[in-house]
């Protein structure tokens, strides 16, 4: 509302998504293998070669989850360079901080939870925030957007990935099958777990196209803003800047 409180079905909403990642945690990451074919890999190292980042900076990885960009985002910046893993929720948070430990992940990385809509760091701090299939997931995107701008310094970046519309017919047709009625069923298979894949594939469908979502980075202030589409636009990666 604009008095800055949630409606009833913005809180429903943040519930479940609560509930799906809670749920999913412990088995995200071989879902994520299993249900993308291992296409998330590629997806996430188009987004490292994007980023620019580089030695000794600072790196903000929202809804950053059980930890894959920042594994990579620790070891480019080092021990002079500072990586945050931020989620707001913390069974997800665990997994990510066990997995990292186990890769020898250590000294650079903090965990905090957070909610994207309220980040509880300075003004003008980070070179790049990251959100990878991240932002589909929060309620108030808009305030997540202007969140995140205020986080980076002139100068810095933001990249989303993010699912997005097909831009092929055949391939928009096969992905809703795909989507409604595989994934659901790979889901109880694999995870027991038929709701939580139902809710993926809802917030899949309901996420802003390519224009729309560039056009709400430029609302809240993200220059030079550009969309990559990957596989065919069922991911695209968004980059902006804030000058
Ligand atoms: N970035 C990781 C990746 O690409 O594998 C994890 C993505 S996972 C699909 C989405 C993550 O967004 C979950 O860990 C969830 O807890 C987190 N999330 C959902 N709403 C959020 C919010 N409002 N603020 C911060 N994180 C949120």
């Amino acid at each position: 509302t604009h008095f800055g409180f949630k409606t009833v079905e913005e809180e429903k909403k943040v519930e479940l998504v609560a509930e799906v990642f809670h749920s999913v945690a412990a088995k995200y990451d071989v879902m994520n293998d299993v249900l993308s074919m291992g296409i998330h890999r590629i997806w996430k190292r188009f987004t490292i070669d994007c980023s620019g980042i580089r030695h000794g900076q600072k790196v903000l990885d929202l809804a950053g989850g059980t930890g894959d960009l920042t594994a990579k985002f620790s070891r480019i910046v080092g021990q002079e360079g500072h990586v945050v893993l931020a989620d707001i929720n913390d069974s997800m948070l665990k997994v990510g901080r066990s997995k990292l430990r186990d890769l020898g992940i250590e000294g650079n990385v903090e965990y905090v939870q957070a909610n994207a809509e309220e980040l509880p760091f300075p003004d003008n701090h980070f070179d790049l925030v990251t959100i990878a299939f991240g932002l589909r997931n929060v309620t108030d995107k808009d305030k997540a957007l202007a969140s995140i701008y205020r986080v980076l310094k002139p100068g810095g970046r933001l990249l989303v990935l993010e699912f997005s519309k097909p831009i092929y017919k055949p391939v928009s047709k096969f992905y809703d099958f795909y989507s409604f009625n595989i994934l659901p069923k790979l889901g109880k298979l694999i995870a027991n777990d038929s709701e939580s894949y139902q809710y993926l594939a809802e917030s899949i469908r309901m996420h802003p196209n390519q224009e729309s979502l560039k056009e709400m980075m430029e609302n809240v202030g993200f220059e030079g803003t550009e969309f990559f589409n990957l596989s065919a636009g069922i991911v695209a990666l968004h980059r902006g800047y804030k000058y």
